[in-house]
């Protein structure tokens, strides 16, 4: 418990250090605590220390725990999503990180008319095109925005992305830039409902690049909770 406020302390500040390298305002960064395979009472310790923003992968996973906790933190699903899991989902979080295909956008567009909602999505891009991650290619992502703004269901609130894993995250400066300038070439083409606010990049290895580069939800797991089993 201890560890892991100075965990969610050190990383705050790493944080703050690399707005002021290059004259961000640290508000505009949220942590986003990467909960997967930890336990609900990881989770509470955390809640207790402060930490409202939790992200997980698996779409039962994340049901059953916020069936478990406090109904004001806010649930991100990170993970990649199956178009038969999106009735699960949608309702219960704030944000869904990884859409990656038009079909998804179409079904989290249908169970969300369901219920009358809207859904706030950002779109995955494969920005090192690695052939083992999930999410839009380059060339595509303009033509499928086009598609999916006229999705009422869905509102595009950003993009996110997966870096390449590396030792040096210096190595991965450039994916989170070819982010960071994608997302203003969208915000340029002034489509109804697409807004590019959020830019979800930067993990446990290498969020400190990835907020100089213009980082606002930097998803941390390992460096909060320890490291994983699975
Ligand atoms: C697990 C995961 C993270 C967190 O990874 P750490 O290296 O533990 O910080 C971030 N983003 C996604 C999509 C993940 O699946």
């Amino acid at each position: 418990m201890k560890q892991m406020i100075r965990n969610i302390d050190s990383i705050k500040s790493e944080i703050q250090k690399a707005c002021t390298k290059v004259r961000r305002d640290p508000s505009e960064v949220k942590l986003l605590a990467v909960s997967k395979t930890f336990s609900v009472e990881t989770i509470k310790a955390a809640y207790a220390a402060g930490q409202r923003l939790f992200g997980e992968n698996r779409v039962q996973e994340l049901c059953q725990k916020a069936s478990l906790l406090p109904p004001d933190i806010e649930w991100h699903l990170i993970g990649t999503l199956q178009r038969n899991k999106v009735k699960d989902v949608v309702g219960k979080v704030a944000l869904i990180h990884s859409v990656d295909s038009l079909p998804l956008a179409q079904e989290i567009n249908k169970q969300a008319l369901k219920r009358n909602l809207s859904v706030n999505i950002l779109l995955q891009v494969n920005i090192a095109e690695e052939e083992s991650k999930h999410g839009f290619a380059l060339e595509e992502i303009a033509a499928k925005v086009k598609a999916m703004c006229q999705l009422p269901g869905i509102k595009i609130r950003g993009l996110m992305t997966i870096a390449p894993f590396t030792e040096n995250p210096e190595e991965v400066r450039l994916v989170f830039r070819q982010l960071k300038m994608l997302a203003e070439s969208l915000e340029k083409m002034r489509l109804p409902e697409v807004q590019m606010q959020e830019l979800s990049m930067g993990m446990s290895g290498d969020f400190g690049v990835a907020v100089e580069e213009g980082a606002t939800l930097v998803r941390i797991g390992s460096r909060i909770f320890g490291t994983r089993d699975m």
